[in-house]
């Protein structure tokens, strides 16, 4: 019987976000691994060969996917006969290289030849014409894709990136807010992120245990600055940012395997909502996707509220709904602000490969990739 889906690479695939990728596309009625590329290191080796030793996940991968050849991320050519054998229709980028300009330049240079990139790295998050997705909260920057690829002259190929993940867990109940009728005008949030964030090995085990470590590099930045290009609009070619809210973070590094926590104080900048019970309502309904946008890994209730005063927590909590849910609690009135509350995200799911794969879904449904 004919293969109907789509056949998609993973560039960065021996890495830990590559080998998330490749679990969790493991059954995805959408899409099938075909194609996969790493560093001159892995290349030309087959995938079970180049991961041997190195493989971080409880889940395995597929098979097939064992047999698959690892090419040099950097050899086009390869990607491109793989395009035009029916074996690579877009790819998920997950490399970390030298340098931001090399990523960059890489992840050109695909979407230049015709091939679709969706990225997890930070290199094109600035990129006034690349827009910086969470499907459920700016959908609708996917409207800038026609635009680059005009201005670019690109035929097929273009490039979407996703966020940092420190933010993943707090800009849904904001977004959820702000559609409401609530937009915040100032936030303080202090993140507590999972050390799988930092990639494999990552942080010395001898600075973890019976610790913390209260500098993240580069991860304040991105956490005050990405959302308001996230809560931009499209306007004259560009996606022009927002100015509020004003955010002020503090980013720590915790020994906890996996799940980014954050604790945040909010100020609405006009109407208030009438009670915490509302705000509860709010998230409750809140879906964010359109309706009829029928995605595989969306969850189906984005924003899940804990009554528990002691939840979420990362072990128990951060799988909630394929762990692409966001789970909140301890909301109560703020001394300082208006309000704040406890958020929970799966930071290599919903932070990273999930919500790659979350975008792919968004952007086959509207029709940009095939
Ligand atoms: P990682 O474990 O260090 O993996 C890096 C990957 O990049 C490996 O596949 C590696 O291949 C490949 N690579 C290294 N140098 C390369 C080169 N010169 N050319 C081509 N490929 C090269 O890193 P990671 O944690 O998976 O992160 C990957 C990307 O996702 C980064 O941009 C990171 O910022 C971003 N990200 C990570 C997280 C997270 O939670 N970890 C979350 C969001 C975003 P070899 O195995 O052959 O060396």
């Amino acid at each position: 019987m004919a293969n109907l889906k789509i056949p998609v690479g993973v560039l960065g695939a021996t890495g830990m976000v590559g080998q998330q990728y490749i679990t969790l596309l493991n059954d995805h009625p959408w899409f099938e691994v075909r194609y996969l590329a790493a560093s001159p290191r892995s290349a030309g080796k087959k995938y079970t060969e180049a991961v041997a030793g190195r493989w971080h996940l409880i889940k395995t991968y597929a098979p097939h996917v064992g047999e698959l050849m690892v090419y040099d991320a950097s050899d086009i050519n390869s990607a491109v006969a793989a395009f035009k054998k029916g074996e690579c229709s877009f790819v998920f980028s997950a490399v970390e290289m030298n340098s931001k300009d090399e990523t960059k330049a890489l992840e050109e240079a695909y979407a230049a030849a015709g091939i679709p990139v969706i990225s997890n790295d930070s290199a094109h998050r600035w990129t006034p014409d690349v827009p910086m997705l969470i499907a459920e909260v700016n959908h609708e920057h996917t409207d800038i894709i026609p635009i680059q690829k005009k201005a670019r002259g690109w035929d097929r190929g273009f490039i979407a990136v996703k966020p940092n993940c420190s933010i993943q867990s707090y800009m849904k109940p904001v977004h959820a807010l702000a559609q409401a009728g609530y937009p915040a005008q100032r936030i303080i949030v202090s993140t507590m992120q999972a050390v799988s964030g930092a990639g494999y090995p990552g942080v010395p085990s001898l600075d973890m245990i019976d610790n913390l470590v209260p500098y993240i590099g580069g991860e304040e930045e991105k956490t005050e600055k990405e959302p308001l290009k996230i809560f931009g609009a499209i306007d004259n070619g560009i996606i022009k940012n927002v100015e509020k809210p004003l955010i002020s973070a503090h980013c720590n590094r915790v020994p906890v395997t996996d799940g980014h926590s954050a604790c945040v104080s909010l100020e609405f900048a006009g109407k208030k909502p009438a009670s915490m019970e509302e705000i509860k309502a709010i998230w409750a309904a809140y879906k964010g996707l359109p309706q009829e946008a029928d995605l595989p890994f969306a969850p189906k209730q984005p924003i899940i509220y804990r009554e528990e005063n002691n939840r979420p927590q990362p072990r128990k909590d951060r799988d909630a709904d394929k762990a692409m849910a966001v789970s909140i609690g301890r909301l109560r009135p703020c001394n300082v602000f208006d309000i704040r509350f406890f958020a929970l995200s799966h930071n290599t799911v919903r932070g990273a490969a999930g919500g790659g794969i979350l975008n792919a879904e968004l952007l086959k449904h509207k029709g940009y990739i095939t």
